[in-house]
């Protein structure tokens, strides 16, 4: 009975390896890739950050910008600000419902875009994280086509990765990959406090 079982795992698995093998061989192109991660579930910067952590580990220069500022600094900021590999900007402002001042905020918004400007146009930085940018193209704060206009025409193996709820469908578009984290059930939600290493 054992020995049937493990021979139909065996045969199974030999199956599966043909199967990743050939897939494996089939991606062949090597370039710079745009990820977007959206949705309404936790989880989104944090995977950002988790790829910024893979590249710092590889030796690669990488680039920051956070175009909300959170209440609490994250944790991410308070370990990478200082990083030589890493160049870290963070929008000069509060969230937008705390500020309420839309001007402010666009101006903020702007200035934020032109370090990610500079950043999308230097070869030598390898990995572009834009934490929360979707809300400044649903909001209005900057131009949609010119920031998807950049983006574009970045340097052609660098990596940028685009967080934020409410992704437009143009963004979507000229995205590689995309993922949409689900909210299936949040804490906070629950009346627990954000929690110091979990979500900030
Ligand atoms: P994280 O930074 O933890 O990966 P995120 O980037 O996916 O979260 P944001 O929408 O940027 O999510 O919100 C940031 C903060 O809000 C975090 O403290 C996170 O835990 C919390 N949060 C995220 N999703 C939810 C949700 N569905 N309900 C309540 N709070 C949430
Ligand atoms: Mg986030």
């Amino acid at each position: 009975m054992e020995t049937d079982r493990n021979l139909r795992h065996k045969r199974a698995m030999k199956r599966r390896k043909a199967h990743v093998d050939s897939r494996i061989a089939a991606a062949t192109e090597d370039r710079g890739l745009l990820l977007v991660l959206t949705g309404n579930g936790k989880g989104k910067s944090s995977s950002a950050f988790g790829m910024l952590a893979r590249s710092v580990g590889h030796g690669m220069r990488c680039a920051v910008v956070q175009f909300i500022k959170g209440t609490w600094e994250c944790g991410e900021h308070l370990l990478f600000a200082e990083h030589p590999l890493v160049e870290f900007h963070v929008m000069g402002t509060g969230f937008t419902w705390e500020t309420q001042d839309r001007e402010s905020d666009i101006a903020a918004a702007k200035q934020a875009w032109s370090k990610a400007e500079t950043l999308l146009a230097d070869e030598s930085v390898q990995l572009v994280i834009l934490d929360e940018l979707t809300y400044m193209l649903t909001y209005g704060y900057l131009d949609k086509s010119a920031v998807l206009e950049t983006i574009g025409t970045r340097p052609s193996r660098q990596h940028v990765v685009i967080t934020g709820r409410n992704a437009s469908r143009e963004l979507l578009e000229i995205a590689d990959t995309v993922s949409e984290v689900k909210d299936v059930r949040h804490a906070f939600n629950h009346g627990v406090k954000a929690q110091k290493g979990l979500d900030y």
